[in-house]
């Protein structure tokens, strides 16, 4: 059997992080799809999408009102001849030809404001009398008339090739008729390999001292909110041929996510049978908890993350680590990781060395938030982590914590 791997390299949190973003900047998508609108929403732009005509392609009323020349309010009240009426949708052949000067157009939001007019005033600050409109407050030219093409020219780019496409983005899609065949990446396959003689698939009665297999169903779960499609190719024993086998499996996918099996346990042999298909180590540690011995390598031209098996630690490990090059396979720019940031509960202690994610529950709004650790009992507490919301993110340096000093937090 092969050595372990020679050289153990533990990061830091940055360092590790940073080392994973600059792989995530070298990987290319995996191919590209067309999709329609309905299922475009998270799934990462593979061309860019251009207007199709000028946006807007009219001189758009913003508001109710009169359309005006803003010169003939100089003096106010003002009062005015009322031309006609332009509803939103009005044919141009109905609109009239131009507003001269004592002139206005009552005129309604969305609807193209008339040849003449430069200005349209609120419905709110005038008064109809007759066929005229008295006029309380003036105005300056361009005021509430969006001009021809101001938001986007006919040809140019509204949305990146590699945007994340939110709802903000399915409107600027629809916005240029983009129905069926929006160009997306198509979703990396992540191959999900749990390890342990001890654990059983969730279907099966497990032993006294057997456990459930949560990780490749927690792994699964957070791979497609991240965008990619799990693969779970089951459960290796810890034993070499086992993992040969479901390895050999794993790197068939575009990335293989290893849960367990990384410690130093006698029977931690992931690291070892990695190596005999040619791994190389990107780092084998980072200075955090949970999830210190989390593995980053290459093999068979695949990337590979081998996750701390503690429930909590694969959770984790994923969140900092895999999501970003997961992310980057699907062509997405990776974006940095966010912190918000709200007021301890309660004090926390601890020990310096290792930067610290610990299960958390934010409560209260706006200046309000504030967050308390979540009573938990170490990296196997899914119960425990199932009912916090968010993690405290506690700087590797500090050993105390008081109530009411800042803290940042991360979502998940
Ligand atoms: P390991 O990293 O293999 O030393 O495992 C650490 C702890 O996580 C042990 O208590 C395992 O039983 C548990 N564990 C490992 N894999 C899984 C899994 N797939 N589902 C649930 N618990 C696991
Ligand atoms: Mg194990």
């Amino acid at each position: 059997m092969a050595a372990l791997p020679q050289q153990p390299t533990i990061l830091s949190f940055e360092e590790a992080r940073h080392l994973v973003e600059e792989h995530a900047r070298r990987v290319c998508p995996t191919g590209a799809e067309a999709v329609d609108l309905h299922s475009a929403m998270a799934r990462v732009l593979a061309l860019p999408v251009t207007a199709d005509r000028d946006l807007p392609p009219f001189r758009r009323a913003m508001r109710d009102g009169y359309a005006v020349r803003a010169a003939d309010l100089a003096q106010l009240p003002a009062t005015l001849e009322v031309i006609g009426e332009i509803k939103a949708g009005t044919l141009p052949e109905d609109i009239p030809s131009e507003v001269k000067p004592g002139q206005a157009v009552a005129i309604m939001t969305g609807a193209p404001a008339p040849a003449g007019a430069d200005a349209v005033v609120m419905v709110e600050y005038t008064k109809p009398q007759g066929n005229r409109v008295s006029i309380t407050r003036g105005i300056n030219a361009g005021d509430n008339i969006v001009p021809i093409g101001s938001e986007a020219r006919r040809g140019d780019i509204l949305l990146e090739a590699g945007t994340r496409l939110d709802y903000s983005a399915i409107a600027a899609l629809a916005s240029v008729g983009k129905q069926h065949s929006v160009p997306v990446f198509r979703r990396p396959r992540v191959a999900i390999l749990s390890t342990g003689d001890e654990i059983v698939e969730v279907n099966e009665a497990p032993g006294p001292t057997q456990i459930r297999n949560s990780n490749s169903y927690s792994l699964a779960a957070q791979v497609r909110q991240a965008g990619g499609e799990p693969q779970l190719v089951g459960i290796a024993r810890d034993e070499v041929s086992s993992l040969q086998t479901l390895i050999a499996q794993g790197l068939q996918s575009d990335l293989l996510l290893l849960t367990g099996g990384v410690s130093m346990g006698k029977y931690d042999l992931v690291e070892r049978v990695l190596e005999e298909f040619g791994a190389e180590f990107l780092f084998t540690g980072a200075q955090i908890q949970p999830g210190k011995p989390i593995v980053f390598g290459r093999a068979k031209g695949k990337y590979f993350f081998g996750l701390p098996g503690n429930p909590v630690s694969t959770m984790v490990t994923f969140e900092l680590f895999a999501k970003p090059l997961l992310q980057a396979l699907e062509g997405a720019t990776p974006g940095p990781l966010t912190f918000l940031h709200a007021k301890l509960k309660s004090e926390i202690k601890t020990k310096t060395g290792l930067k610290r994610f610990l299960p958390g529950l934010l409560s209260g709004e706006f200046e309000h938030a504030q967050v308390e650790l979540a009573r938990w009992h170490g990296s196997g507490d899914v119960a425990a982590t199932a009912r916090a919301n968010c993690y405290i993110v506690i700087p590797s340096d500090r050993e105390r914590i008081a109530a009411g000093e800042w803290v940042a937090v991360m979502l998940r």
